[in-house]
């Protein structure tokens, strides 16, 4: 919890205050030194030793000053989480003290033995060595006792093994091909363009000890049983509704916790399922939102924990409610501060941001499968396509006066506008607001929302990661494509209409502006040709599709061997989510489930039996109805989970294809699971509360 001095600092006292960020340094680096930084930050620019050392000291003084005693290279495995290993300041004098040390160099590089974090294969365990290389760009902080510093990690051979390292040279990448565009439209004054993220995050919370008592929560982070409660989001009661105070106070204090590190966290919420909210923050720079939406999670977890809750990030913890996500608004800019993605009054005449409007449709439905991929899991594919979440068809909206304008250029028509309307409130003292000129599409992957696109597919468990160095790379290809035609033209306006018209032919298909959750759609997406990837296995072999490995090698975010090995992760991951889950489920079953049911059937006998003591004719019907059909209900249980556990030990689930390893967790096992689950969970609604091992829907959901 706080301390009470902490809550009593303003809010602007507290954000940042324990970020080593541009403040600090300005007040602790010699002036020479922060120039030098920060052309490293600004500028990309080598730094070299002697500014690392004095960077390093002033950074160790800051730190334990705040009562540090450590230093971690912070780093994001291909896992989708963070890895830190702490190493102390201390160092040994001659006289048997210590005093407390940093240096340049165990500032600017690591060493953390990398063995076991997943490589797909890119590093043998033998070949255990790994660095971490400092990222200057995204601050360091302090939490806990340790100086965290952010960094890259990469193999000894070089081949990158995070999610950070890919994500810069997207950034790098897009920013390249960008400011060969606005060069062309005169702006000389742009050094470099970059992708900004505002990620959108949601969350279950419940309570800690009913949480302790269910296997599948503590093993799997979601439910793998559960009959449905007499209630759960039909009233769309919670959806924005108060704040409980426990809830209320959770949040107080993760804001204030997200503050001190110097993330924007602004809005805050309770979602549409029951126990469901939502953090948003003010979005920043791609890479500094990757970084803090991932100590967001971990903040959130740490946070819930001091007050007897458990936060839940798993995609689908509840059946029958709706699961998390997480919507990732990204838009690009300046570093002068202009959005490239405001069309500003009038957007028809807005021909740069035509531009780039046309080099994202053109991404989107050229790359359909990477954004797709991009949010593959085994936890997400519980959401896309179930009537709660976008499907899993990618498609996008644009509403309906850009859909207008650009239909206009592509039957070469002038574009009359379309009617602007008021919004009447009807009430004198409300004033009548000018609507916008589209209103939202909730259903849509990918709808771009005033000045920015809203990719809604990520799951909430997920690094965004992986969906923006996506994003950044396709924009960058088009975006190159383009201007490569367009470094050599007379006619900038006439020849920009050209490509909108050309990619509006081509590609208007993946424009959808109805609803993306009706079956009539999934229907016309057939028809037009899109992708429909339901599951991580139908999307991940594309991946590797010759399109995709060129477009990621020529802009040089990854070598075809580094694809490969995120390609075997991402089903290696999947495979193994689903054997913890199958493993769960049949511990679960056995030693919890027929034991208690059976209990249960046995006090119902023994009742019968002590009735028939009393009076021999009574006919128990209630009791013997529900011995027949619970022991009916546990036959069919037990054969089920004997025939999931034989499906578990078959020898496909060994061999080295993980294609084939998770082809059949798909197949074959989650059939298994879900017919498990289908037993149980009717043997739940039929047998006495007292006697069910776990804590049911209702409390979990309506307890906290
Ligand atoms: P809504 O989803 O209702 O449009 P907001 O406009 O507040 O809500 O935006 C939602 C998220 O989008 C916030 O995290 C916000 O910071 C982020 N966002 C706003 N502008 C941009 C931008 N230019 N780039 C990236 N994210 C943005
Ligand atoms: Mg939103």
């Amino acid at each position: 919890m706080g301390t009470c001095s902490e809550n009593r600092k303003s809010v602007p006292e507290l954000f940042g205050s324990s970020v080593f960020n541009d403040d600090v340094m300005q007040e602790r680096l010699p002036k020479d030194v922060y120039k030098s930084l920060r052309k490293t930050i600004d500028e990309g620019k080598d730094l070299d030793l002697n500014v690392a050392n004095a960077v390093a000291n002033a950074m160790k003084d800051w730190a334990v000053e705040k009562g540090a005693t450590h230093y971690t290279h912070w780093f994001q495995p291909l896992n989708g989480i963070t890895a830190e290993k702490h190493d102390s300041f201390i160092s040994p004098t001659s006289d048997g003290r210590v005093i407390m040390q940093f240096s340049g160099k165990e500032l600017v590089r690591g060493e953390p033995d990398a063995s076991s974090f997943p490589s797909g294969g890119l590093r043998a365990t033998f070949e255990a060595r790994g660095y971490t290389a400092w990222d200057p760009t995204s601050y360091a902080f302090v939490k806990g006792d340790s100086l965290y510093i952010p960094t890259a990690f990469c193999s000894y051979s070089g081949e990158t093994l995070d999610k950070k390292t890919p994500l810069l040279r997207s950034m790098e990448d897009l920013s390249t091909q960008a400011l060969r565009i606005v060069r062309l439209f005169g702006d000389q004054k742009t050094k470099r363009v970059i992708t900004t993220v505002g990620p959108e995050q949601e969350y279950f919370l419940v309570d800690k000890k009913l949480y302790e008592e269910r296997p599948d929560l503590r093993f799997c982070g979601r439910t793998l049983f559960g009959a449905k409660a007499p209630k759960g989001q039909e009233l769309d009661d919670h959806y924005f509704g108060a704040i409980k105070p426990r809830v209320a106070a959770f949040m107080k204090e993760l804001d204030e916790e997200l503050w001190k590190l110097g993330i924007l966290a602004k809005t805050k919420h309770n979602e549409v399922a029951p126990a469901q909210h939502e953090l948003a923050p003010i979005f920043t720079t791609t890479n500094i939102a990757t970084d803090h939406n991932q100590l967001t999670m971990e903040t959130m977890k740490n946070v819930a924990a001091r007050h007897g809750l458990v936060c839940l990030l798993n995609e689908k913890p509840f059946e029958g409610v709706n699961g998390s996500g997480k919507h990732n608004n990204w838009s690009v800019s300046t570093d002068t501060g202009k959005n490239l993605l405001d069309p500003g009054k009038e957007p028809a005449k807005n021909t740069q941001f035509l531009l780039f409007l046309a080099a994202i449709i053109k991404g989107v439905d050229e790359y359909q499968d990477l954004l797709r991929i991009s949010v593959a899991s085994a936890g997400n594919d519980h959401r896309l396509g179930a009537n709660e979440a976008p499907p899993a068809i990618v498609s996008m909206f644009l509403g309906d006066e850009l859909a207008a304008i650009l239909d206009a250029i592509e039957k070469d028509e002038p574009y009359t506008g379309i009617e602007e309307k008021k919004l009447q409130t009807g009430v004198h003292v409300l004033p009548d607001l000018s609507m916008d000129t589209t209103d939202r599409n909730r259903t849509s992957p990918f709808a771009f929302t005033g000045n920015k696109f809203e990719f809604r597919m990520l799951g909430s468990a997920i690094s965004i990661s992986c969906p923006n160095i996506m994003l950044n790379t396709i924009a960058a290809e088009e975006i190159r494509q383009f201007a490569d035609q367009l470094e050599t033209s007379t006619d900038l306006e006439g020849d920009v209409r050209k490509i909108v018209r050309k990619v509006m032919k081509e590609h208007k298909r993946i424009i959808f502006n109805g609803d993306g959750y009706s079956e009539a759609w999934t229907e016309e997406a057939k028809r037009r040709g899109l992708l429909n990837l339901p599951t991580t296995v139908d999307a991940l072999p594309r991946y590797l599709d010759q399109k995709n490995v060129e477009l990621f090698t020529s802009h040089k975010i990854y070598t075809e061997a580094e694809m490969e090995a995120r390609y075997e992760t991402i089903l290696e991951e999947y495979a193994k989510t689903l054997n913890i889950e199958a493993l769960t489920m049949s511990q679960m079953v056995r030693q919890d489930i027929l034991p208690a049911v059976s209990a249960y059937v046995a006090s119902l006998a023994e009742a019968v039996a002590s009735k028939r003591a009393v009076c021999a004719q009574l006919p128990c019907t209630a009791e013997t109805a529900l011995i027949q059909s619970l022991s009916t209900l546990m036959d069919s249980a037990f054969e089920k989970v004997e025939s999931l556990d034989t499906l578990l030990s078959d020898g496909k689930v060994q061999s080295e294809n993980t294609l084939a390893v998770a082809t059949y967790y798909k197949d074959t096992i989650i059939p298994a699971m879900t017919a498990l689950r289908a037993v149980v969970d009717e043997m739940e609604v039929n047998t006495a509360a007292d006697f069910w091992p776990y804590p049911s829907y209702g409390d979990l959901m309506f307890r906290v």
